[in-house]
């Protein structure tokens, strides 16, 4: 059974995703204008792949018959700090959207719904990713602290992402 409930969460999680991009993406121009090019190019690839999560679950709701219900999503901030901060925050993000994977699977189990806990698995394979790839460059940024040389360093090795 495709439950309401499930529909619900699932419709909600489109625009979860939606504004990881638009998060995203601010915090790519932030990195542009500050001449941080690598770490814009490694934002705007996080930002497509949300984008891509985004109609993963459009794509399962329609499959399954259910219609989409595209929300409203609510504009990121303008404002960052330093790279550090900026990754501290990316971290928070990831373990929030961690926690409503875990919400959509629990209903799934709930129902008894096998078919979206199949879809779902790999969204918490996805987030165990995601949470490791921004834990990993925040120790880095860590690590680096006020040395611009290693700051550039790595810049350079985050416009490598593809
Ligand atoms: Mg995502």
């Amino acid at each position: 059974m495709f439950s309401e409930k499930l529909i619900l969460e699932m419709n909600h999680q489109i625009k979860h995703e939606m504004y990881s991009a638009y998060l995203y993406l601010s915090m790519a121009s932030h990195f542009e204008v500050k001449n941080l090019s690598g770490f814009a190019h490694w934002m705007k690839h996080q930002a497509e792949e949300e984008l891509e999560h985004a109609m993963k679950f459009y794509e399962y709701l329609n499959s399954r018959g259910a219609k989409v219900n595209l929300e409203v999503i609510e504009q990121p901030p303008l404002e960052f700090g330093k790279p550090v901060e900026v990754f501290e925050m990316v971290l928070e993000h990831e373990k929030s959207v961690t926690a409503r994977i875990n919400l959509l699977y629990g209903i799934a189990v709930e129902d008894k719904d096998y078919a979206s806990q199949s879809f779902l698995n790999w969204f918490v394979d996805e987030q165990v990713e995601e949470e490791e790839s921004a834990s990993q460059i925040l120790e880095t940024l860590n690590m680096i602290g006020e040395q611009g040389n290693a700051l550039f360093m790595l810049d350079r090795s985050l416009a490598e992402r593809d």
